[in-house]
């Protein structure tokens, strides 16, 4: 029906003086944007296809190819934009629910713009941390409310078990499923060398992963997919997933045709069935649940693994954290609204949970006024962009933060936005083998390392400005940061000033 036709949002723009009908561009496209025409010897496009992930663009020898944004457009208004008329027009002809990929790209306010950081001057004098000694280093768990000492005076070491971080960034929880073996491996990897932690999420762990698993956090989701006596066994620390920020209060859905060969045998479900994760666990409804389900997991670990209660960031967030911090949990991980996913419904993704900045202030100020604080530690994540979002995030009470998005785009992802659809040209959310091999788990690791490391070189210079020199004197340091344009219920929230004050 003419109704349902749409203009293609790209366009493939090839100067044909400079192509040389190599067909790279026809090879490289899984979405069969571009062929050979031999009647009129030239490479012809189908714009309505492409997903503007840049393959071709990159790979083109001769510089032929650029993708545009078309300018064709509706006559939209400040209501209607092109993007809502759109959607009416898809769901009236499919009467499908929209699914996305990656995170929520609506103009919110990212409030770690709307935030600057300090640094000294005269008295309290920067620290070059070129020279002079800077701790990243960071460890996740339960801290003791004291100090206590045996008769003799010597230190009792009651520490409840930690996550021990070289620098406090962690990957977060992507399955196995939803990108491919060769980016899990290149994040095994990196996590190894960097010595901080991966995150399976919740698609189990392939048996030649196992042995990063001192590395590796294990995810236990409503699902189980993958969940045994080994599994839990294998990493480092169990995070229950009970909600992520692309999605809260639904459950997962990895169609049954993903469901193949190493896939089915790592999720532990037969070929071609649909993995489903239920959107609650249907043992927990309750924080006394919860706390079973944290106490079977260290129980079976015998008590040797920290146990991660991972949460979408909420409207009630801080009293759902602090029954969490109640619960037994070593740590609190929150999923702000802008984190990534491998597809989820949009309207979802786009209209569901609140900003991780402001989530964050809220839950480290309840702990703090609840004397729990050290009952947990916090991990935050949802579109950690750079180091400076690190910072800030610390500054506001995080001990650490888990990047997902950005890890990807390290290992070559565009944003095509196009990961539910299992044929990412970059290698990455794909199991088409011939697309997998596209990433070089060799190069993809020396990538992810390399931007973990730049991130730490600039978290010291930053903390080095401050006249700080350890996470830990950072960690809730909100005097560190100053609002911009902020107003006052906001600046009151993330418990900081304005700048100027
Ligand atoms: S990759 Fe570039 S040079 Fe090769 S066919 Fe495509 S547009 Fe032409
Ligand atoms: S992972 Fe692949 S499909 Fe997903 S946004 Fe990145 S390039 Fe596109």
């Amino acid at each position: 029906m003419a109704v349902d036709f749409l203009y293609p949002p790209y366009e493939v723009i090839r100067n044909h003086d400079k192509c040389i009908t190599c067909r790279v561009c026809e090879r490289q496209c899984a979405n069969e944007v571009t062929r050979y025409d031999p009647q009129h010897n030239r490479m012809i496009s189908d714009d309505a296809k492409c997903v503007n992930c840049h393959r071709c663009v990159s790979l083109c020898p001769t510089r032929a190819i650029k993708i545009v944004k078309t300018d064709h457009t509706f006559k939209t208004n400040a209501n209607w934009t092109g993007d809502t008329i759109s959607a009416v027009y898809r769901q009236a002809g499919t009467g499908g629910v929209l699914l996305s990929s990656m995170g929520n790209p609506e103009a919110y306010p990212v409030y770690w713009d709307k935030m600057l950081i300090n640094a000294s001057q005269v008295t309290n004098p920067p620290i070059d941390p070129l020279r002079e000694p800077m701790e990243t280093k960071v460890f996740l768990g339960q801290k003791p409310d004291a100090v206590q000492r045996d008769e003799q005076g010597k230190l009792i070491n009651n520490l409840a078990p930690q996550l021990e971080l070289s620098t406090p960034v962690m990957f977060s929880a992507m399955s196995y499923g939803s990108i491919s073996y060769n980016a899990h491996e290149s994040l095994a990897r990196a996590a190894q060398e960097l010595e901080i932690y991966y995150n399976t999420g919740e698609g189990g762990l392939h048996e030649d992963f196992y042995k990063y698993g001192k590395n590796t956090i294990v995810q236990v989701a409503s699902g189980r997919f993958g969940v045994y006596k080994d599994y839990l066994e294998a990493g480092a620390a169990i995070e229950i997933k009970m909600g992520q920020g692309a999605k809260p209060g639904i459950g997962g859905h990895l169609p049954g045709a993903k469901i193949v060969g190493d896939i089915s045998k790592t999720r532990m479900i037969p070929e071609g069935s649909d993995a489903i994760s239920p959107a609650p666990h249907h043992d927990i409804y309750s924080i006394e649940d919860l706390r079973q389900l944290v106490f079977s997991l260290k129980e079976a670990t015998e008590y040797k693994k920290p146990v991660i209660v991972k949460i979408a960031a909420v409207h009630n967030v801080a009293a759902i954290a602090s029954g969490i911090a109640r619960s037994g949990a070593d740590i609190i991980a929150i999923d702000g609204f802008r984190g990534g996913t491998g597809a989820a419904p949009t309207r979802i993704r786009d209209n569901v949970g609140i900003p991780i900045e402001l989530a964050l202030a809220s839950v480290d100020e309840r702990l703090r006024q609840e004397g729990i604080r050290g009952n947990v530690s916090i991990v935050v994540g949802g579109s950690i962009r750079n180091s400076a979002d690190i910072v800030k995030a610390i500054a506001l009470g995080a001990d650490a933060v888990y990047i997902a998005t950005s890890a990807l785009l390290a290992l070559g992802c565009h944003l095509c936005r196009s990961c539910q659809t299992g044929k990412c040209n970059w290698g990455i959310a794909t199991q088409r083998p011939e697309l997998v091999k596209r990433l070089n788990p060799e190069i993809g690791y020396q990538r992810l390392v390399n931007l973990i490391t730049a991130w730490t070189h600039e978290i010291e210079e930053m903390m080095g400005g401050m006249g700080i020199n350890s996470i830990e004197a950072l960690r809730g340091n909100r005097l560190m940061l100053r609002g911009i344009g902020l107003t006052e219920k906001e600046l009151q929230i993330l418990g900081i000033k304005h700048a100027g004050e």
